[in-house]
């Protein structure tokens, strides 16, 4: 098994934030997100890095340290994550309110509409808002929301061309 904790003896500081895997950018996530989302087994592994999430889709790293030293995939994680699978109407978008591309098509379908930003909105004054620990980006999701809610409207219009 590949040693994912191994630390790079320290002196010239390495790397750029850029992903081990896919060579994109990561972003700059806190710790408190990896400590509630990385499975109880790969915790240790967290230690004193600085974070980047990737967001690329096909990329299998969610996580980097800024020094290159570790990494945590997917399966390192306690839930799915969204930007690994914008296809997938299963995997949460709002992890703090359990919207999924699949609730999301399904309110358009049987209403018309969607709901789902003002409902988001409205909820994030409350006590359940809590992105920083639930959301594997580590922030708001209402910009992924808002992207999966055009996709679904755009692609029950493509449907309705068609018809039945
Ligand atoms: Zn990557």
């Amino acid at each position: 098994m590949e040693d994912c904790c191994k630390t790079e003896s320290r002196g010239e500081a390495p790397s750029p934030k850029k992903c081990p895997s896919c060579g994109e950018m990561g972003r700059k996530v806190q710790r408190i997100t990896l400590e509630s989302l990385v499975t109880p087994e790969r915790q240790w592994c967290i230690g004193e890095h600085d974070w980047l999430f990737c967001v690329t889709s096909d990329c299998v790293v969610v996580y980097f340290a800024a020094d290159g030293s570790s990494r945590f995939n997917e399966d390192d994680l306690k839930v799915k994550v969204h930007q690994k699978h914008p296809q997938d109407p299963s995997v949460l978008v709002c992890y703090c309110f359990q919207h999924s591309p699949d609730s999301i098509t399904w309110e358009l379908k049987t209403t018309g509409d969607s709901t789902v930003l003002e409902s988001i909105k409205r909820d994030m004054q409350g006590e359940g808002c809590n992105c920083e620990q639930t959301n594997p980006q580590g922030g708001c999701c209402l910009g992924n929301v808002q992207k999966v809610l055009k996709s679904a409207k755009f692609s029950l219009d493509q449907e309705l061309v068609k018809g039945p």
